[in-house]
C-alpha cells in the first residue's frame, strides 16, 4: 500500500509551498487508495512558535486534506510529533555506533567554534570518529556532554534515483559526518525523519527539491539499517516573479503567500488548492484546469509533475478564483461574503439583489465593499458621462427628455423590480422615437453614476429601491440644468 505523510515544522504560518507538498502527498497516497500521514517535526526547539500546530491542523482540515494517521487522529505509529517520540531515537542511534555506521563525538562547543572559524565550510574534522572503546565509555561514565554524529563511507558514492529529478549521486567524500543526535537530547532532522518514515511504513517521501542534495545521507542510514529505501519524490521549487520581470524564491515580497493570508484577503480554500495543485504538476489528457479534490486524486499522478521551477502567479490565482465565486449558489456566496462586509448597508437596501448582482463581478471577496460602494452612495460624476456615441447621444437635451418622463413614468410604480421596472419603462423608447439601450443608458447613469455596472439601470433601482432611485435622477436633472 502507498503510503505518504506531509511533514511540517511548526513555524508559525502554512506556506503555500509547504500546503502543495501536504496535497501532492495527500495525493500521491490517495490516487493509489493509501494511507496520508501528519507528522509533526518539533525537534528544532529553538524555532518553535506557539500555536503553529494548530495552524498546520486547520489548514489541512479547511482543505480537506484529512489523514488517517497523525496527532489527534491517532494510529498504529503515534505518536505522531516527534519530541514526543524522543527515546525512540536515542534507541535507533545507539544501534547505528554498535553498528559501526555511527560514533559519539564529545567536542567542545569552543573546540568547534575555533574548527570554524579556521575554515568555515571545512565542516567538523572528524576529531571522535576513531576514540577507542574505553574512552568513550569512560566520558560516558564521567557524563561529558556529547552528540552522536554518522560515520560517513570516505569513499565511493551514493546514489539515488527521484521519481521526479532521476539519478542523483553524492561523492562520499563530500560528506560531512552529521550530527544525529544533538547534546540536548534530541534528534536531527537528518535522523528522526528517517527513523519516522521507516517506523511509520513510509513508502513515498514527497518534499520540497532543498532536499534533494541531502537524500543520499538519508539513504546512507536507510541502508546502514539494512531498511529498503523509500520511493523519493522531490517537487519543483516555487518561485514568485519580481517586478523587473526576474524569478526568485517564492517569499512575503512576492505578496501573500500563507494559506492564511490569502484566505484573509478573500481567497476560497478550494481555488487556492486547485492553483497550486498545477503549480509543478500538469495533467495528462485533460480539457480542463479545473478540479476538486476528488478529481485531482483521480487525475495525479507522478509522472506529471515537472521539474522545472513553477512561478506563483497572482493574477491567474485572481482568475481562478473569481470563476470558483462566481460558480457558488447565492446562499453560500451570502454565507461566505459576510464577514468582508465592513460598511453598513442602509435600510434601502435590497441585499440579497446586490450580492447575486456582485457575485459575478467580483475575484475575491475582500472586493465587496468596494464594488458595492455606488449602491450605498452615489459617486461623484460629471454629466459628460451621460454623452455615448454607441447609443447616439451627443448632446444632453436628449438625456433631459427621457430623464423627466422617466421620473414621471417612475413616480407611478409601486413595486420595484426588475420586471415591473422594464415593462413600464419600455413605452418610453416608443414615445421618444429611441432604441431601448439609449433609454436605459441614460437612466443607469443617472441611477449609478458610473459607466460601468453590475446589472442594468432596473436591476440597480430593484436593488436601491424607489426613493433613492428617484432621488438620483434628480440629481442627474440638477446636474443637466
Ligand atoms: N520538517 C521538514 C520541513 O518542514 C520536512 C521535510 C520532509 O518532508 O522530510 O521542511
Amino acid at each position: 500500500m502507498t503510503v505518504t505523510r506531509f511533514a511540517p515544522s511548526p513555524t508559525g504560518y502554512m506556506h503555500i509551498g509547504n500546503l502543495r507538498t501536504a496535497l501532492y502527498s495527500f495525493l500521491i497516497a490517495k490516487h493509489d487508495g493509501g494511507k496520508f500521514i501528519l507528522r509533526i517535526e518539533d525537534t528544532d526547539r529553538e524555532r518553535l512558535v506557539e500555536g503553529a500546530t494548530d495552524i498546520i491542523k486547520s489548514t489541512l482540515a479547511v482543505t480537506g486534506l484529512n489523514y488517517d494517521e497523525g496527532p489527534d487522529v491517532g494510529g498504529d505509529h503515534g505518536p505522531y510529533v516527534q519530541s514526543e517520540r524522543k527515546e525512540i531515537y536515542m534507541e535507533y542511534a545507539k544501534k547505528l555506533v554498535d553498528m559501526g555506521y555511527a560514533y559519539y563525538c564529545f567536542c567542545t562547543k569552543d573546540r568547534l567554534e575555533k574548527l570554524h572559524e579556521e575554515d568555515a565550510t571545512g565542516g567538523y574534522d572528524r576529531h571522535c570518529r576513531n576514540l577507542s572503546k574505553e574512552e568513550v565509555e569512560k566520558n560516558l561514565a564521567d557524563g561529558v556532554p556529547f552528540v552522536i554524529r554518522q560515520k560517513m563511507p570516505l569513499e565511493g558514492v551514493t546514489s539515488y534515483v527521484d521519481s521526479v529529478f532521476g539519478e542523483i549521486s553524492t561523492a562520499n567524500s563530500e560528506l560531512q559526518d552529521q550530527i544525529l543526535m544533538k547534546a540536548d537530547g534530541y534528534p536531527t532532522y537528518n535522523f528522526c525523519h528517517v527513523v519516522d518514515d521507516y517506523l511509520m511504513g513510509v513508502t513515498h517521501v514527497v518534499r520540497g527539491s532543498e532536499y534533494l542534495t541531502s537524500t543520499p545521507k538519508y539513504a546512507l542510514l536507510y541502508d546502514a539499517f539494512g531498511w529498503e529505501r523509500p520511493t523519493y519524490v522531490h517537487l519543483p521549487l516555487l518561485m514568485g516573479k519580481n517586478e523587473d520581470g526576474s524569478v526568485s524564491k517564492l517569499s512575503k515580497r512576492h505578496g501573500a503567500v500563507s494559506f492564511q493570508d490569502l484566505i484573509k484577503d478573500g481567497y476560497l480554500p478550494e481555488a487556492v488548492l486547485n492553483y497550486i495543485a498545477l503549480l509543478g504538476w500538469c495533467p495528462k489528457n485533460s480539457e480542463t484546469e479545473f478540479f476538486d479534490l476528488d478529481g485531482l486524486k483521480a487525475a495525479f499522478t507522478i509522472d506529471g509533475v515537472s521539474k522545472s521551477p513553477a512561478v506563483f502567479d497572482f493574477d491567474k490565482l485572481l482568475w481562478f478564483n473569481g470563476e470558483y465565486i462566481h460558480k457558488l449558489d447565492d446562499v453560500k456566496f451570502r454565507e461566505l461574503i459576510g464577514d468582508f462586509i465592513k460598511s453598513d448597508i442602509p435600510d434601502n437596501i435590497n441585499k440579497e439583489k446586490m450580492l447575486s448582482l456582485l457575485k459575478t463581478r467580483i475575484s475575491k471577496l475582500s472586493e465587496i465593499d468596494e464594488k458595492m460602494a455606488f449602491f450605498i452612495a452615489l459617486p461623484e460624476y460629471d454629466k459628460e458621462l451621460f454623452l455615448n456615441k454607441k447609443n447616439k447621444i451627443a448632446d444632453f437635451d436628449i438625456v433631459k427628455t427621457v430623464l423627466l418622463e422617466a421620473k414621471a413614468t417612475l413616480c407611478g410604480v409601486d413595486s420595484f423590480d426588475n420586471d415591473t421596472l422594464f415593462t413600464s419603462l419600455m413605452p418610453i423608447a416608443e414615445k421618444l422615437a429611441i432604441k431601448t439601450g439609449t433609454l436605459m443608458w441614460c437612466i443607469r447613469i443617472a441611477v449609478s453614476g458610473m459607466a460601468a455596472t453590475p446589472g442594468g439601470a432596473t436591476e440597480i433601482m430593484e436593488v436601491i429601491g424607489k426613493n433613492e432611485s428617484l432621488a438620483r435622477i434628480d440629481v442627474a436633472l440638477d446636474k443637466l440644468a
